[in-house]
């Protein structure tokens, strides 16, 4: 069983549905309301959790009853959550979602996910060293990833980041790093618009990218690879990469090579698209192995 550690936010998910979207001192009357646990480093945990890792994920949750749900939501997935600290006198993590007129918008607060701090990670670090991959996001601060790097590198930990939502990346980290697995857009900005295959030989068999329903490409030290994403009806693509993030991690951190790796991921993520919701659609370990 590969023991995986996720380092990155939490959050709940507020969706309103409405035919209408309200503009500038408007109200309209919605539809639904529903809350969702979300946030990229709660998914990619919940996501590895079902294909069989043992995770433990490292990040903050309010004193609210947000944070009360979201540690239960961790805890009915198990992942464990020795490491998420609630924060005193402050909110959970929001994200404040209207789905109208075939579009969302989406009002996003990061509260308690600003104090994952590199302070707080020195108090985890036996997650960290424990773990035989670290799975890092960018919804936390920089200097925290940043830490993270030096942290995994020091102590051969082998790190992977999933550099989403899009910012630069310092060389530093893209150093330390094991695997990094931008989408076509979040490359574009680590990298600059037209240098992504110059980025790809640049780092053989460590950065990825991930091409939505087409498929993932690398340099496997000889040539660039597609790997081609499998086809299906898709009904919501949130959490995709999440899904595909989750999955790889695990396969590299049991040993199989990087293309079969990719594979596993691919099947992964192209099962969670075939339901709604991020987590709702993530599949078992035994779903994605039926369908390999
Ligand atoms: P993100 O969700 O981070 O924007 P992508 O859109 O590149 O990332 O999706 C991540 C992975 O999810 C892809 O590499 C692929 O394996 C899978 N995937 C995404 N969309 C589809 C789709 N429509 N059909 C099949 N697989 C998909």
């Amino acid at each position: 069983m590969a023991n995986i550690c996720v380092i990155g936010s939490s959050s709940m998910d507020l969706v309103v549905t409405s035919s209408k979207r309200p503009g500038a001192g408007e109200t309209v009357l919605g539809e639904s309301f529903k809350t969702v646990p979300g946030g990229k480093g709660a998914n990619q945990a919940v996501a590895a959790a079902r294909l069989g890792a043992s995770v433990s994920m490292i990040g903050r949750v309010g004193d609210d009853h947000f944070g009360e749900a979201i540690l239960n939501n961790f805890r009915a997935n198990q992942v464990s959550v020795d490491y998420v600290e609630p924060v005193t006198d402050m909110e959970s993590g929001t994200a404040h979602i209207v789905l109208a007129e075939g579009d969302n918008s989406i009002v996003v607060v990061k509260a308690a996910n600003d104090e994952v701090t590199p302070a707080y990670i020195d108090q985890a670090v036996q997650a960290i060293t424990a773990a035989d991959m670290v799975l890092i996001q960018q919804e936390i601060p920089e200097e925290t990833v940043e830490h993270v790097s030096r942290i995994c590198a020091e102590h051969g930990v082998p790190l992977l980041l999933n550099p989403a939502p899009a910012r630069p990346v310092k060389d530093e980290v893209i150093e330390n790093a094991a695997y990094i697995t931008p989408n076509q857009h979040e490359a574009a900005i680590m990298f600059g618009e037209g240098r992504v295959s110059e980025a790809l030989r640049r780092y053989p068999n460590k950065l990825f990218i991930t091409e939505g329903s087409s498929g993932v490409r690398y340099f496997d030290g000889q040539e660039e690879v597609v790997i081609p994403s499998y086809k299906v009806e898709a009904v919501d693509t949130t959490g995709a990469g999440d899904t595909f993030n989750a999955a790889f991690a695990v396969a590299l951190a049991e040993g199989k090579p990087i293309a079969d790796s990719v594979r596993f991921a691919n099947r992964a993520a192209s099962l969670s698209v075939m339901k709604f919701g991020a987590q709702g659609g993530m599949p078992t370990r035994q779903e994605v192995e039926e369908n390999l």
